[in-house]
């Protein structure tokens, strides 16, 4: 199994530390020709989703990414990430790859102090550690998404299918199992 890390800005480097504790092999993605390495999961980090939604569209990645996941390539999707794969951004008029029928809030906890951290219940995990740095949530969703999680009333994780979207950065705490769980994923895919 290789999980591919979108590497064009943001947290990337701390899903790699993650991938590379778990023994998961990775590579990066961080330009066009990266598309056509062989991998079976893709994980796109937090950061800022229009500095990467530009940079996929300026660098000629943002169409073939977009069919990987319509092809069901599993996705691992951490805030900015969210953002890039929501149908609809309630407060932004910016459109990334729309294939998560979610509506999502941008800086949905405020900008400057939005930074925060608790533990929650994920479903089939259990109580996890989760750090928010400027997150978005999720308003709504469309049928057949699955919600894995709620803050405070707000939903911060759910599953469609492929892709496994969360407002939190399960990167930043030391607890793998976010990640264990998407490797789960990548492996039923690859059977
Ligand atoms: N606020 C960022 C955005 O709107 C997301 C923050 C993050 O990824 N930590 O893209």
């Amino acid at each position: 199994m290789t999980i591919a890390v979108l590497a064009v800005q943001g947290a990337f480097a701390e899903h790699e530390n993650v991938l590379e504790r778990l023994g998961i092999p990775y590579v990066e993605l961080r330009k066009k020709e990266d598309l056509f390495i062989k991998y079976d999961g893709l994980i796109l980090p937090g950061g800022e989703s229009t500095v990467q939604g530009k940079l996929l569209k300026e660098l000629g990645m943002f169409d073939t990414i977009k069919e990987q996941i319509q092809d069901g390539m599993p996705v691992l999707a951490t805030c900015a990430g969210m953002i890039l794969l929501a149908d609809k951004v309630e407060n932004d008029h910016r459109e990334y790859f729309k294939t998560l029928p979610v509506t999502v809030k941008r800086n949905a906890y405020g900008r400057q102090l939005g930074s925060f951290y608790t533990e929650q219940e994920f479903k089939g995990i259990g109580v996890i550690p989760m750090t928010f740095i400027r997150a978005p949530y999720i308003d709504s969703v469309e049928n057949g998404v699955d919600i894995l999680s709620k803050e405070n009333g707000h939903i911060v994780a759910v599953r469609y299918n492929n892709q496994l979207a969360l407002s939190f950065h399960p990167e930043l705490d030391n607890d793998h199992r976010i990640h264990e769980y998407f490797s789960h994923m990548v492996q039923s895919h690859m059977r």
